[in-house]
C-alpha cells in the first residue's frame, strides 16, 4: 500500500510502498477513505512532541470502512489506553498512563489502510461525505471537549480560528451562545469566514471584544494569547488552552487571573467524548469546509496548514 511517512523530526514526509497491515486480536482492518491533518502533526514533524520509534504512519482523524463487514468508522487519536492505571479507573481514560496514540504511537491514516483496535473505533452516525466528517475526528471532537470545559459559558471567544474554531462556532450557535472570533491581525479571510458563520464580532487576538467574556478557548499554540485571553473573559470566568503544545507563556500580573478566573489545559479525548460530540454533530448539522488533498501531496497540505493558506480543514483522500 502507499503511506506517507514520517522518519525523523525535521525531514518531510516520505512516500514510500509498506505492506498492507495484518490486523492482531480485536483489531480491524480499515480501508481508509479520508484523513485529517491537524496542527499536532506540525508539532510531530517539528518535533514539539516526540514520536518515540519512528518511523511513522501520521494521521489521526481517520475515516474508513472495516474491510471484514463494509462498517464505516472513524478512528480518532485516542487509539489504546491499559484500562487498568488510577487514571482509566477513574474515568479519565484520556489521561492513561500507558495510553497510545493514533499516528504517534500507533500506525495512522496517511496511508491506504491501518489496523485499529476496535474499542477505540468510533460509529458515524449520518451520511455525511467522507472527507466532511474526518475534522470531526480531532478539530471537532477535541474542541468539544475543550467548549464542555467552559460549562455554561454564553459569550465564548476561540483565539485561532481554523479548522476546529470553524467546527466550534456552529455547535456553540446551536447550543445557543455567542461566538467571538479572534484571529492574527489582518487576516481578513479567517475574519469574514467567521463572520459568515455566525460569529458575532470577528477581530484580531489583540483586540478587546465587544463585550466581556464568560469564556474562552486557545487554539492557536501561542502562548501570548494566554494573557489576552484572560483579559478578555469576566471574573469566574475560564481560560482553556486546546493544543498539545503552545510557546511558553509569558508573566502576567496576578490580577488578570484573579476574580477566580480559571485557567486550564485540554488533553486527547475519551470513547464517550467521542459518542456524545458524533451524534451532536449529525444533530446540530454541523458542516465542515474541506480542502482536500491527495495522499502523496501531504506535505504540501501540512505547508498551507502551517501558512494559514485555507480556511477551514486540509483532509488526505488516500
Ligand atoms: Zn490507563
Ligand atoms: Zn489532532
Amino acid at each position: 500500500m502507499r503511506a506517507m511517512v514520517f522518519e525523523r523530526v525535521g525531514a518531510p514526509l516520505r512516500a514510500v510502498e509498506l505492506p498492507v497491515p495484518s490486523p492482531g486480536p480485536g483489531q480491524l482492518l480499515l480501508r481508509i477513505s479520508a484523513c485529517g491533518i491537524c496542527r499536532t502533526d506540525l508539532h510531530l514533524l517539528d518535533g514539539e512532541v516526540a514520536i518515540a520509534h519512528p518511523p511513522r504512519v501520521l494521521g489521526h482523524q481517520i475515516v474508513a470502512t472495516s474491510v471484514a463487514d463494509g462498517r464505516r468508522v472513524g478512528v480518532p487519536w485516542l487509539g489504546w489506553t491499559d484500562g487498568d492505571c488510577p487514571q482509566c479507573r477513574a474515568g479519565r481514560e484520556n489521561l492513561c498512563e500507558h495510553a497510545r496514540f493514533t499516528g504517534r504511537d500507533i500506525d495512522g491514516g496517511y496511508a491506504e489502510y491501518a489496523v485499529a483496535d476496535e474499542r477505540f473505533c468510533l460509529e458515524i452516525p449520518g451520511d455525511h461525505p467522507d472527507e466532511q466528517v474526518a475534522p470531526l475526528l480531532c478539530a471537532g471532537l477535541i474542541g468539544y471537549r475543550s467548549l464542555s470545559l467552559c460549562g455554561d459559558a454564553h459569550r465564548v471567544g476561540f483565539y485561532g480560528f481554523g479548522a476546529a474554531a470553524h467546527i466550534l462556532t456552529q455547535v456553540a450557535r446551536w447550543q445557543g451562545r455567542e461566538v467571538y472570533a479572534f484571529t492574527r491581525a489582518g487576516d481578513d479571510a479567517a475574519q469574514a469566514f467567521a463572520r459568515e458563520l455566525g460569529a458575532v464580532w470577528a477581530g484580531a487576538s489583540e483586540d478587546a471584544p465587544p463585550a466581556e467574556l464568560d469564556g474562552a478557548i486557545i487554539f492557536a499554540p501561542v502562548g501570548a494569547l494566554v494573557p489576552a485571553a484572560l483579559r478578555a473573559v469576566r471574573p469566574g470566568g475560564t481560560v482553556v488552552c486546546g493544543g498539545i503544545h503552545m510557546s511558553d507563556i509569558p508573566s502576567f500580573p496576578y490580577e488578570i487571573l484573579w476574580g477566580e478566573r480559571v485557567l486550564r489545559s485540554v488533553a486527547n479525548l475519551t470513547r464517550s467524548d467521542g459518542h456524545e460530540f458524533l451524534a451532536l454533530a449529525a444533530q446540530a448539522r454541523v458542516r465542515t469546509h474541506v480542502n482536500t488533498y491527495t495522499l502523496e501531496r501531504a506535505n504540501e497540505a501540512l505547508a498551507d496548514l502551517r501558512e494559514g493558506n485555507f480556511t477551514g480543514a486540509g483532509v488526505l483522500l488516500p
